[in-house]
């Protein structure tokens, strides 16, 4: 029997074994850096003309990959051959469908660290943070296989005298996949193989900043003994491979994760019937957040700080769960802010290869630059007590920035920076604070720091947002434990690390047979 399902323990550094260990992987991966990856479909990999580099955010000038960029015409194709491989992959057992993702995340755990150094290449993180996406992508996999392994099972219905009735979960057919950046390695897996286990065949298009770090992914499933033709890879524009994936009429379903303006884009897109099409596509998205952490008069304060801090700042704030904004009562207002921009300054902003680096640049210059221009309005809209501007370096770095005295409309307050930016709004009353935190079009992520029985309780009830968590961050969802997604225009509030995600991907079959 399987073991039952546990969380991959994150690594700690602190012993000079694992310290060395983590270096020597970094210091192999640099060499394999500069390599080309090319679109794969129907198991081949395809010759493309244009290529375009992946570069090191920590130092643009280092190229990560080279990757061959698929066009309008291999995205069409691509989805067609999917369409073929659903034929054969859709009629796999389940059971053998999850065995992929035992055997790929076996792979995983062995080559743990190499895949997170390159993370620490390609996306700017920390070792830390590195090591806490690669545990999630190993999470997500022995999730997810455990979890069509469930539904695999006979599911209860009510007898009645003279039939056989059975339930069965059947898969929907070809899937375009569409992760972020941000958890590079995490969430595409998680995306991916959800949708492979339920029986689809998959299309994935690779975050334009870490297409690498994906194309490494896919080898390994390949290694895993994948059918290489269950899915493809296909790096290119949003604009143009993207929306030819969304509207072709043999897509099936789309599963998205990234920003509010393409997530409503792709769900308009899929809403078209196009000609030829005999279903009604299905989206999943995961869109942003404009996350709050409320802290209440009697609440413990640096707890409370601590949990700002990291939420605020763990890879530079580039987590839609991310704290962008702290509700703080007025009696405790000065002091909790004063906390955090204390710890905020102390914070190693740098190099992402040194392991003394807490926060390394964000993703590429237009986020940098949207980030700088948020800091601006901040400037008009607050006042900078922590932060404010570019750090040193040669890439894209941004020092974490605390912006005091915010009023709960302002544009730093409503809209979705995802930098290492929090604005401090202050509140009279914790009626306050809750009303303030639910003045949001998003609904993702959220927490309540008290000592307050009643007031944690009302918070239960009226916090609107999908994982609320009290006295604690809000980042840093386990598989499992603490399902993630949110309300309102943070998506489609479905559940990753849940045990209805791969509803979403199945459809319900019923079977009556007269006895
Ligand atoms: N699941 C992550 C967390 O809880 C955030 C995912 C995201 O940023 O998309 O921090």
């Amino acid at each position: 029997m399987l073991e039952a399902f546990r969380n991959e323990p994150f690594t700690d550094f602190s012993p000079a074994h694992q310290a060395q260990a983590f270096k020597e992987a970094l210091k192999r991966v640099e060499k394999e850096l500069g390599r080309e990856y090319r679109p794969i479909v129907g198991g081949e990999r395809i010759d493309v003309d244009r290529f375009a580099p992946s570069v090191n955010p920590a130092n643009p000038k280092q190229v990560i990959g080279i990757v061959g960029q698929a066009d309008r015409e291999l995205a069409a194709r691509a989805i067609r051959e999917a369409s073929e491989a659903f034929r054969t992959w859709s009629r796999v057992p389940g059971s053998e469908r999850a065995r992929y993702l035992y055997k790929a995340a076996a792979l995983l755990r062995r080559r743990k660290f190499e895949f997170s150094a390159w993370m620490v290449y390609e996306a700017g993180k920390s070792w830390v943070e590195a090591d806490v996406d690669t545990a999630e992508a190993i999470d997500f996999m022995e999730f997810y296989a455990r979890e069509m392994e469930r539904l695999e099972e006979r599911q209860p219905l009510y007898r009645i005298v003279g039939e056989d009735n059975e339930l069965t979960y059947i898969p929907l057919g070809v899937g375009v996949v569409i992760p972020p950046w941000n958890f590079p390695l995490a969430i595409m897996v998680g995306m991916t193989t959800s949708a492979l286990v339920a029986g689809n065949t998959v299309v994935l298009k690779p975050a334009s900043p870490t297409p690498v770090i994906a194309a490494k992914f896919v080898e390994l499933l390949h290694e895993a003994g994948l059918p290489p033709e269950a899915v493809a890879f296909l790096p290119g524009s949003g604009g143009e491979v993207g929306d030819a994936l969304v509207e072709h009429p043999l897509t099936r379903f789309v599963s998205f994760t990234g920003s509010r303006e393409i997530g409503l884009r792709i769900n308009e897109k899929a809403a078209k019937a196009q000609p030829g099409q005999r279903w009604i596509k299905r989206v999943i998205a995961e869109m942003g957040g404009k996350d709050a952490i409320v802290v209440d008069s009697d609440s413990d304060l640096n707890a409370a700080a601590e949990a700002i801090v990291v939420s605020a700042f763990g890879f530079a704030g580039q987590k839609c769960s991310a704290c962008s904004r702290a509700i703080v009562h007025e009696a405790v207002y000065d002091e909790v802010l004063a906390k955090v921009a204390e710890r905020a300054s102390k914070l190693v902003v740098g190099d992402p290869t040194d392991g003394a680096t807490y926060m390394g640049p964000v993703i590429d210059e237009k986020a940098y630059l949207s980030i700088l221009a948020y800091i601006e309005s901040g400037r008009r809209e607050g006042r900078i007590v922590c932060g404010g501007g570019k750090a040193a370096g040669d890439g894209y770095f941004i020092e974490p920035t605390v912006i005091a005295d915010v009023e709960p409309g302002a544009r730093i307050a409503q809209e979705e920076i995802f930098g290492p930016v929090v604005a401090f709004i202050r509140a009279a009353s914790f009626d306050e604070a809750l009303r303030i935190a639910n003045d949001t079009d998003y609904g993702l992520t959220g927490a309540v720091f008290s000592r307050s029985r009643a007031h944690l309780e009302r918070a239960r009830r009226e916090f609107h947002v999908g994982n609320l968590y009290f006295n604690r961050k809000c980042t840093g969802a386990l598989v499992g434990v603490h399902p993630f997604g949110g309300f309102n225009l943070s998506g489609t509030d479905s559940k990753a690390g849940g045990r209805d995600y791969l509803l979403l991907l199945t459809q319900a079959k019923l079977l009556s047979e007269k006895m």
